[in-house]
């Protein structure tokens, strides 16, 4: 009989052999690339005694289809009470009373952090001359900043009204025919999130967590995150981290936490990557510079990500791009995305050496230039084969 994951009173997962893990398919693309992930999940797990019970929930067009409803109820309660899913690229419904699928099932779960850890495998076709040098893990915050979805559109009554509002209670002019959003950063929301990116640093050894911000130009958002992350890593942290100033950038043995400026951190990323560990972020930047760093690295074909809630115990893992509506049922793109979400699924699970298995694997495999045809464009003499082919070959060298 397989078992529902729990949470212990102490903040610990509780993790049976034979776990029921819900998972989304996935629209477009996502028929090719979930069955292609599970034949790997699978056969790494098996290995070492693990027998996942994979219970579909449905999202997105399947769901549409099927029930009517893009976001069934009764997915957000399998979620809810198995704690831990993982889900494929979800259409963005046009007119469907959603602003995005993913954004609903983040904020209903309340999934504060979209983790993103970023890293070379080798034999990854990347633009950069030294790829490797890359290994850096995202804590972008999930719930708040422009993506709260405060917006009134340009010209409409609300719109006039908040415009009225502002400049009687503010004094400020705001041009007529403006769309205007707000853009809300909690002490509560951003201390969250730099605490689970510190803990998480502390945990994996990391020697540095950057917070990422743009607060020279907006200081009572972006600005009041960098200064409560210092707070806070004086008020909770002070025997195991230092903040920059605390320490004049000699941290000792202690983890250090340092700031960077949202424009200056893309160039560095790229001519000083070594610099960069854990970097926590605002929602926006976060989501600029995951892509951005995904690139460097070999795109969003590879790049895995899950959006995780550390007090409840909930996280839903994902592959970070779209659906790629026109590859659709082709068995052709690349399911390294919701492959290696799984391997980092695995390793929040205490799943280290099955996730460690996987990895070997796939570089194996790439090594071997055997690849889908987004790398395969990009390698000389390399054998091209389908998102089918590409996950027995990896499950061939497990
Ligand atoms: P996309 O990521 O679906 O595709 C952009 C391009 O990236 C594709 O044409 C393809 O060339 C490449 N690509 C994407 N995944 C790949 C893979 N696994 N292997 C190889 N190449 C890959 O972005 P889009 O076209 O802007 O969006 C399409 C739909 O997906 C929209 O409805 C959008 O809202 C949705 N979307 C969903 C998510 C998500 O569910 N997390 C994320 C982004 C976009």
């Amino acid at each position: 009989m397989a078992d529902k994951i729990t949470m212990s009173a102490s903040g610990v997962l509780n993790v049976p052999t034979n776990p029921i893990i819900p998972f989304i398919e996935g629209d477009g693309i996502g028929v090719d690339i979930w069955p292609a992930a599970k034949l790997v999940l699978d056969a790494a797990s098996k290995k070492y005694g693990i027998d996942i019970e994979w219970k579909e929930v449905l999202a997105g067009e399947k769901a549409f289809n099927e029930t009517g409803n893009w976001l069934p109820d009764e997915t957000i309660t399998d979620f809810r009470d198995h704690l831990i899913g993982i889900k494929g690229p979800l259409t963005t419904p046009i007119g469907g009373g959603f602003r995005s699928l993913n954004v609903a099932l983040r904020q209903i779960l309340d999934l504060y952090v979209c983790l993103r850890p970023v890293r070379w495998f080798q034999g990854v076709p990347s633009p950069v001359k030294q790829p490797e040098l890359v290994d850096m893990v995202i804590f972008r915050e999930n719930t708040e900043d422009v993506y709260a979805g405060l917006e009134v559109e340009a010209g409409t009554p609300d719109a006039e009204k908040l415009r009225a509002f502002l400049k009687e209670g503010y004094g400020w002019a705001i041009p007529e025919m403006s769309g205007i959003g707000i853009k809300p950063i909690s002490k509560a929301n951003s201390e969250r999130l730099i605490r689970a990116a510190i803990k998480y640093a502390l945990d994996h050894n990391r020697p540095s967590v950057t917070i990422m911000h743009k607060g020279n130009i907006q200081k009572f958002t972006e600005g009041a995150f960098m200064k409560w992350g210092y707070e806070l890593v004086r008020n909770e942290f002070a025997d195991v981290a230092v903040g920059w100033n605390d320490c004049g950038g000699k941290p000792g043995s202690k983890l250090l936490v340092k700031d960077a400026i949202a424009d200056i951190i893309f160039q560095q990323v790229l001519t000083r990557p070594k610099e960069f560990d854990v970097i926590a972020s605002t929602n926006l930047n976060g989501d600029y510079l995951s892509d951005a760093l995904a690139a460097q690295v070999g795109g969003i074909g590879i790049a895995p990500g899950a959006n995780i809630n550390y007090i409840t115990g909930h996280g839903i893992f994902e592959a970070t791009h779209g659906t790629a509506p026109k590859y659709a049922g082709q068995d052709k793109v690349n399911p390294g995305s919701v492959l290696l979400s799984g391997v980092l699924m695995f390793e929040h699970l205490g799943w280290t050496d099955a996730a460690n298995d996987i990895v070997r694997a796939l570089e194996a495999t790439i090594a071997e230039k055997i690849v889908t045809y987004d790398f395969a464009r990009q390698m000389e003499g390399a054998t091209e084969v389908k998102c089918s082919e590409f996950a027995s070959a990896i499950v061939d060298r497990l």
